[in-house]
């Protein structure tokens, strides 16, 4: 079956020195993927080359059998990327209620935009009794919260997130990877999910890919990932 997301050997860096080398990876429709690797392994550039914020020296990026060389950011998010980058941006002077209404706006029409922000409310119960709370009032669960709800409000197929869990506390934690877990099982969403948190992400993960100075070093389904204790002790720390 043709993967959703195809990496095809990216060479990726910036100013001409390379972080990725050669990387591959294919995910398939509806996995959940988690991205692991130390501090500097280039996980946050092979997401910001998926989504185009980076431009790679070679290779492909191609999604659902489009190749995406040539194709802008935005074009990338209307066919159907969206990307949530490490740091939780919210605009901090609307309102949770027009954050979310933002992220859909290009989406949806006023009565279906009314509809897709209930449903993440749905999603992200704290949220909803936050509607009129504006950016800068949220703890930082609720703004990663909102950063999530605001990427899947036009519902992407395919979700790049950067290390959702930094800071947080482990319940929050878990109920933000709950709902991607339940996103997946429900609509079917792709996830490509950077963590340092390497027990937390393998927990809701079909699938492991561990980055080690920019080249793959492991691509195997996290359970063997998670009881591979020799792999586990060289790159993820444990
Ligand atoms: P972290 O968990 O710390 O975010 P990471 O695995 O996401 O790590 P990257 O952020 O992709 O790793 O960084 C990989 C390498 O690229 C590091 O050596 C970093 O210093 C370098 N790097 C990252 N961003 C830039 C930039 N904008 N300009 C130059 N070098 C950069």
């Amino acid at each position: 079956m043709t993967p959703l997301l195809e990496i095809d050997a990216i060479t990726a860096g910036y100013g001409g020195s390379p972080v990725l080398h050669e990387v591959g990876l294919a995910i398939p429709q509806g996995a959940i993927v988690a991205l692991l690797g130390a501090n500097g392994a280039g996980k946050t550039t092979l997401l910001r080359t998926i989504s185009g914020l980076v431009a790679p020296a070679s290779g492909r990026v191609v999604l659902d059998g489009r190749d995406l060389s040539s194709v802008s950011v935005e074009d990338r998010s209307r066919s159907g990327l969206a990307q949530v980058p490490e740091g939780r941006s919210v605009v901090a002077e609307l309102t949770v209620d027009e954050n979310l209404r933002l992220g859909g706006l290009w989406r949806f029409d006023r009565r279906q935009l009314t509809a897709a922000v209930d449903e993440i409310y749905d999603l992200f119960e704290p949220l909803s009794r936050r509607r009129a709370a504006s950016g800068h009032q949220l703890s930082g669960g609720e703004r990663q919260m909102l950063a999530l709800g605001r990427a899947i409000i036009a519902r992407p197929r395919m979700l790049l997130l950067d290390e959702p869990s930094l800071g947080l506390a482990p319940r929050v934690v878990a109920q933000i990877l709950g709902v991607l877990r339940r996103l997946r099982d429900d609509t079917g969403l792709t996830v490509l999910l950077a963590e340092q948190n390497v027990t937390s992400a393998l927990a809701i993960a079909d699938h492991g890919v561990v980055l080690s100075l920019g080249s793959v070093v492991a691509d195997r389904p996290a359970a063997e990932l998670l009881s591979d204790g020799a792999l586990r002790h060289a790159y993820l720390g444990f």
